[in-house]
């Protein structure tokens, strides 16, 4: 076997392991997803215009084809939440939304089944959550989030000491070395300025 055969056989092969690893961390994802929208089914993505749970045959858009390919877990609906406040909080958000869903109202199945996120966000530095409908219990859990966020690091979870000015977001000390913006200055600071 020459070099030049050897080199592409080499190449094909970690190109197949580099596969072998993708479809391992996919697996691992979707069987994660398959266990939190199991216990929020809330999280399940929906037709944004429908409003229809994807797992219901729903299409993406208008005029779309009703049949979608079956939901393969392969992203939930808190995927839209940023990664270091899904890591912080985003189950706990989710647990304590689940116990004010079931306290609400007439306590109707109907009701809980038809409750879900419209959109997660982030915006001026802390969380957005739009749901579909609310109670005021609801909306407690939901401020009381919005509040936490903009004290925690976007990016890694950790209390949030730095604050990005003009595109606002909290960082922690380790992750505000990390990111190539220079306009950022401390809680103290960012706190302060806010009250004038
Ligand atoms: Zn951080």
């Amino acid at each position: 076997m020459n070099a030049v055969d050897k080199n592409m056989i080499d190449t094909m092969t970690n190109e197949k392991h580099y596969d072998d690893y993708e479809d391992n961390i996919d697996q691992e994802v979707k069987e994660a997803n398959k266990k939190l929208v199991e216990r929020f089914p809330f999280l399940i993505p929906r037709n944004a215009w429908s409003g229809k749970k994807i797992t219901e045959g729903a299409g993406f858009w208008p005029g779309s084809p009703d049949e979608i390919p079956e939901y393969d877990y392969e992203y939930t609906a808190l995927d839209d939440m940023p990664k270091g406040w899904r890591k912080a909080f985003g189950e706990q958000m989710c647990e304590e939304l689940k116990d004010a869903l079931e306290r609400s109202g007439d306590g109707m199945d109907d009701d809980v089944e038809d409750w879900y996120p419209i959109q997660i966000k982030e915006k001026f530095g802390s969380l957005r959550f739009y749901p579909i409908w609310s109670t005021e219990e609801i909306d407690k859990v939901i401020v009381k989030y919005e509040k936490l966020s903009l004290e925690t690091c976007i990016k890694c979870g950790a209390p949030a000491t730095k604050y990005t000015i003009g595109w606002i977001s909290p960082y922690c000390d380790e992750c505000a070395k990390k990111i190539k913006y220079d306009k950022v200055v401390p809680k103290e600071t960012f706190f302060g300025k806010e009250k004038e």
